[in-house]
């Protein structure tokens, strides 16, 4: 397949932001894609070169593409920067720049072209590197140039998500959504949407029933619905398997014989950040090959606490592991058991995987990795104390889980259930928002060009960001400098496509960031589109203020509409048990 028609399909998808039209020019290119091909132009779609758990770093910025850009247009530096000056975006410098019909470049050479951008590396990398983007550029039309330069920069934002790509895999494969859920369904046990693709086109839709869990790539984690009280738990789920719930860092671990890895739940690859767990892996997991969900915790060994979310987070950071580890020692609190010694456990009951986990992990009271302690029970009251045991200890509460369910990857379902200490007095649960875009605002910080932050929840099934809230309160002067300069490198002149929004900020921004936000209540309110139907009013947040950012979650990861609305439905329940107005909520140290 020529480039060219990889190019103009993308320029029909920025120019509409209907999803069905979307969707059929998407599977319309799938169609007209070589089989060999599909995998590639869906990660590439993606804005990638592979899955979203494997690295990719061109390694080039926006000086460096300059440089490459004027050898391509054989065009001095300073008339490039005078262009994109004109143009705000380098992607349509450089298509004016190398104006022209191209010269029928292949895809598959474009893409192996991007993947020796991203392969070079040791001394003399960078002139590898310019002379490789260099010469694909001069081989592109102006069009194709325009998102070769995206690309490597970072910025493809076609606002095509995995939903998009499975309606259309499933359209181009089989001309309607009849495959889509089986799509779905392998999607969320290997993470790997080219994979799919690929094996869609080549051995039809059938064979997707072959794709089962294997090391290495990362299982969608499976996700827990709210409910109020231990009475209403019971009532819905029956006898229930109570855990402690743990704020720390969601990690999926990956087991084969020594090599131990990491994925967070937004598919990220984060094992060199925890050395010493991986080594407790390779000692403490019995079997040569296993994938264990869990949370990873900091602790105090002086005091014997857990330390919050954002500490654990701050591990993260490439820099100073060692440090770190010396201060934090950290535990990883196994809770699942996904798959061990080629037995696929996702579709065996919980009280079965709870198990072969407990005979998995060789463990002593001080040992890295532990596997979390657990009651089963069908009565609230014993549920009610082992909840309030819990708080007491300086947790955030339980999640209890259906004993006979077996693992829903991907999914939030009535399998597992949180009951959060903040549902128990007036305090809300926080909520996770994506950012859309800023307001310039006229107060004290309109000095520093940012006033407020307007915020998004998630409705997957649209595929789009509905906004909920204004806010203003929460970050520091320095936050607030350091979130203005994230959002203006993804700043956009237009409301992305896929943000649904009545208001209008100065300053839209590609969703990328998210916040967590406490507020102190859920109101109507015709100005937010989150739960609008028609003239009925949305819903949106009071009082709110940002808690922490959530660097593990995508904007795609965001609290969902329907929460917003279930969440709504659970206050005004308790509505008349609620006297007061109380702010503050889970406390995360900052
Ligand atoms: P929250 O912000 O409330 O932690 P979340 O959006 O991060 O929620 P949820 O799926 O809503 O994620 O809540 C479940 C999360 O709780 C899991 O993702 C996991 O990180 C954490 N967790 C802590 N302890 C447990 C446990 N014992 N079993 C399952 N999940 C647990």
């Amino acid at each position: 397949m020529i480039i060219r028609q990889v190019a103009e399909a993308f320029q029909a998808l920025e120019g509409t932001t209907k999803r069905l039209e979307m969707s059929r020019i998407l599977a319309s290119l799938f169609r007209a894609t070589p089989k060999e091909e599909v995998d590639k132009l869906i990660y590439i779609l993606d804005g990638r070169l592979g899955p979203p758990y494997t690295a990719l770093d061109f390694g080039v910025d926006e000086k460096f593409l300059i440089v490459a850009l004027a050898d391509a247009a054989r065009a001095s530096r300073s008339r490039v920067e005078e262009i994109y000056k004109k143009k705000g975006d380098l992607g349509l410098a450089a298509e004016e720049l190398l104006r022209g019909a191209g010269r029928g470049l292949n895809f598959r050479e474009a893409f192996e072209a991007l993947s020796r951008v991203a392969e070079a590396t040791g001394p003399r990398a960078h002139e590898r590197k310019t002379a490789i983007i260099s010469d694909l550029l001069q081989r592109s039309s102006g069009l194709e140039a325009r998102y070769i330069v995206r690309i490597l920069q970072g910025r493809l934002r076609l606002g095509v998500g995995d939903a998009m790509v499975m309606d259309a895999l499933s359209e181009a494969v089989v001309g309607d959504r009849s495959v889509r859920a089986d799509i779905e369904r392998a999607y969320s046990i290997c993470s790997d949407l080219g994979l799919i693709g690929r094996i869609l086109f080549i051995d039809g839709p059938r064979a997707l029933e072959q794709i089962r869990p294997q090391v290495g790539r990362p299982i969608l984690s499976a996700l827990a619905e709210r409910l109020p009280t231990p009475q209403v738990v019971i009532d819905k789920m029956g006898p229930v398997q109570a855990e402690p719930k743990y704020d720390g860092l969601r990690l999926q671990l990956h087991k084969d014989g020594d090599n131990v890895r990491f994925f967070t739940r937004r598919l990220e690859d984060v094992t060199g950040m925890f050395p010493e767990l991986a080594k407790a892996a390779r000692q403490q997991l019995k079997s040569e090959r296993a994938i264990v969900d869990g949370e990873a915790l900091v602790y105090n060994p002086e005091t014997g606490e857990y330390l919050p979310f954002q500490i654990t987070v701050r591990r993260k950071r490439k820099y100073g592991i060692e440090e770190m580890e010396l201060r934090y020692p950290l535990r990883y609190f196994a809770f699942d058991l996904l798959y061990v010694d080629d037995q696929d456990l996702t579709r065996k009951p919980l009280t079965q995987r709870r198990r072969q986990l407990e005979a998995l992990v060789q463990r002593h009271v001080d040992d890295p990795i532990q596997v979390t302690e657990q009651i089963t029970t069908g009565d609230p009251k014993a549920l009610e104390r082992y909840f309030v045991d819990q708080v007491a200890l300086g947790l955030e509460g339980l999640v209890v889980k259906k004993p006979d369910s077996t693992y829903q990857a991907g999914q939030r379902s009535f399998n597992w259930v949180k009951l959060k200490r903040a549902y128990r007095a007036e305090l809300r649960d926080t909520v996770d928002l994506a950012v859309v875009g800023y307001l310039v605002g006229k107060g004290k910080r309109a000095q520093f060009g940012i006033g407020s932050l307007l915020a998004a929840v998630y409705d997957p099934e649209h595929e789009r960001f509905r906004t909920i809230t204004k806010i203003g309160s929460g970050l520091t002067e320095v936050e607030w400098a350091e979130m203005r300069r994230m959002l203006d490198e993804n700043r956009t002149p237009t409301r992305p496509p896929q943000v649904d929004s009545l208001i209008e900020p100065d300053v839209w921004s590609w969703p990328k960031y998210v916040l967590e936000v406490q507020a102190d209540e859920i109101t109507r309110s015709p100005r937010h589109t989150c739960g609008k139907t028609g003239d009925e009013p949305g819903y949106a947040l009071r009082f709110p203020r940002v808690v922490t950012f959530r660097w593990d979650k995508r904007p795609e990861d965001a609290t969902t509409e329907k929460e917003i609305l279930e969440m709504y439905s659970m206050q005004t329940a308790t509505e008349v048990e609620k006297p007061r107005r109380v702010a503050g909520g889970r406390k995360r140290a900052a």
